[in-house]
C-alpha cells in the first residue's frame, strides 16, 4: 500500500503487513473468540482492498505556519496529519476533501481550537455514492454561528460540483463524537441517494450507512442466505439504520417490521420502503430493546430476526425478548467479535444455538472485523 503519512497517521494499521496477512490475522481471532460457539468460516476478503470506504472524515488544525490544514489524528494523539490521498478511501471523497479545504482557505475559514474554545471548522465529513458521482459534505462547527457559509459554498461547488448538499453539523461537546445532534442545511440537499442490490436508498447526513460498498453486498447476501427466506416468513429488521436489510429481504419474505433509534435514520428507512415500492415492510423509531419486549408483548411471532446492533451489542433483555416470540432463526451481524461472542452465550442460555459464522472483510488494514452469525431454536 503506498501511504506517504501511514507513519504517523493512526487512520488505519496501515502498509506494515500484506493485505493477506492482515486477513489472516483476522481471521485467526474470529477464530479464536467465537470457535467455542461455532464453526467459523473462512473470511470473505476484497480482491483490491485499496480505496473503498464511502465516508471520510477530516478534522481541521492550523500548521506552524498558521495555515489552515486538514487530517486525520496522528495514532492515539490530537496532533492532525494533513491527508492528501489515503489509499482506503474513495477517489471521489479524497478530491472532494481537497476542495473543502481549498475553498475554506480561500473563505479565510479558520480551525476550532479545542484548548481555546475559539475558531470555527472541527470536522469534515464527506459520503460519496457507490458510482462516485455524487458528494455530501458536512461541516462540524461548535455553535450555529458560520459567517460566511454562503460564499463557502458556492466556491467549494465551483471546484467540485459533483457536490449535491453542503450540511453544518452544530457539536458543542468535546467528545469523540464528531457529528452533532443539530443541524443546517447550508446548500443543495441534506440526504444521498445510492444504489445497493438493485434497489435505490436515500440516507440522510445523519443515518449510519456501511462504509465499504463493495463488501455490503456480499455482507447483506450472506444474511439473507443465512435467513434461507422462502417469500412467506415475517421478519424483523432490528437496528434497521435507512432500512437496508429489511428492505433486501422484504423481496423474499412475506413481511418486514423494521426497528432503529435514529429519528433520521428511521425516517429515511420508511421513504426507503415507498422509493422501492415495498408495500411489506414498515420501520419504526425506538430502542430496539423496548420495540422487542413491546413485539413480544403483543404476541408478534416472527420466523425470522435480524439484528445489526452498533459496537456495543446487544442487550439481555433484547434476547429474552426473542426468546419469547420463538423465531426458528436469528441473524446476527456484528461489527464487535468480542460483544458478539459476549451476546452468543447470552442467546445459548436462551436456548439459541450458534450454528455458523461468517467472518467479512469490511475494513481492510483496520483492525476491525465484521461477521454474520446464524442462530437456529434449539
Ligand atoms: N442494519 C443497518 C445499520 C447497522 S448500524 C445497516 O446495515 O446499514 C447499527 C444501527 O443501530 C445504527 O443505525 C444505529 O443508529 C442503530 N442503533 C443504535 N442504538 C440503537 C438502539 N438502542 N435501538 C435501535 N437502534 C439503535
Amino acid at each position: 500500500m503506498e501511504c506517504s503519512v501511514a507513519r504517523q497517521c493512526g487512520g488505519c494499521l496501515g502498509p506494515r503487513r500484506s493485505y493477506r496477512e492482515h486477513l489472516a490475522q483476522k481471521e485467526k481471532e474470529m477464530t479464536a473468540l467465537l470457535g467455542r460457539f461455532c464453526p467459523v468460516e473462512p473470511i470473505l476478503g476484497m480482491e483490491d482492498p485499496y480505496h473503498y470506504r464511502n465516508k471520510s472524515i477530516a478534522t481541521f488544525a492550523q500548521d506552524r505556519a498558521g495555515k489552515l490544514v486538514s487530517g486525520i489524528y496522528a495514532q492515539g494523539t490530537h496532533r492532525v496529519i494533513p491527508v492528501e490521498d489515503c489509499p482506503l478511501q474513495m477517489e471521489l471523497l479524497n478530491r472532494t476533501q481537497a476542495a473543502v479545504l481549498a475553498a475554506a482557505r480561500r473563505c479565510r475559514l479558520t480551525p476550532y481550537q479545542e484548548d481555546r474554545g475559539q475558531g470555527l471548522l472541527r470536522h469534515c465529513m464527506v459520503r460519496c455514492d457507490t458510482a462516485q458521482t455524487q458528494a455530501l459534505v458536512t461541516l462540524v462547527t461548535p455553535s450555529a454561528y458560520f459567517p460566511g457559509s454562503r460564499n463557502f459554498c458556492k466556491e467549494l461547488t465551483r471546484l467540485a460540483p459533483w457536490v449535491v448538499g453542503v450540511v453544518q453539523s452544530i457539536n458543542p461537546r468535546a467528545t469523540s463524537a464528531v457529528l452533532g445532534k443539530t443541524g443546517k442545511t447550508l446548500w443543495g440537499k441534506d440526504f444521498l441517494l445510492d444504489t445497493l442490490l438493485g434497489q435505490k436508498f436515500a440516507l440522510s447526513w445523519a443515518s449510519f450507512y456501511q462504509v465499504n460498498p463493495r463488501q455490503t453486498p456480499r455482507l447483506y447476501e450472506t444474511a439473507l442466505d443465512f435467513a434461507g427466506l422462502d417469500g412467506t416468513q415475517t421478519v424483523l429488521d432490528a437496528y434497521c439504520g435507512i432500512g437496508t436489510i429489511g428492505l433486501c429481504a422484504a423481496v423474499r419474505a412475506g413481511q418486514v417490521i423494521g426497528v432503529e433509534l435514529n429519528q433520521a435514520a428511521a425516517r429515511d428507512a420508511a421513504a426507503n420502503a415507498r422509493r422501492n415500492g415495498a408495500e411489506n415492510a414498515r420501520f419504526f423509531q425506538g430502542d430496539a430493546t423496548e420495540w422487542m419486549e413491546e413485539q413480544a408483548r403483543r404476541g408478534q411471532s416472527p420466523q425470522v430476526v435480524f439484528l445489526d446492533p452498533p459496537r456495543a451489542g446487544t442487550t439481555p433483555r433484547f434476547i429474552q425478548a426473542v426468546k419469547a416470540m420463538g423465531p426458528e432463526k436469528v441473524v446476527y451481524v456484528s461489527c464487535n467479535p468480542q460483544t458478539l461472542a459476549r451476546d452468543l452465550a447470552d442467546f445459548a442460555a436462551a436456548g439459541y444455538k450458534a450454528v455458523k459464522c461468517r467472518p467479512v472483510d469490511m475494513f481492510p488494514f483496520t483492525a476491525h472485523t465484521e461477521a454474520v452469525c446464524l442462530l437456529e431454536r434449539r
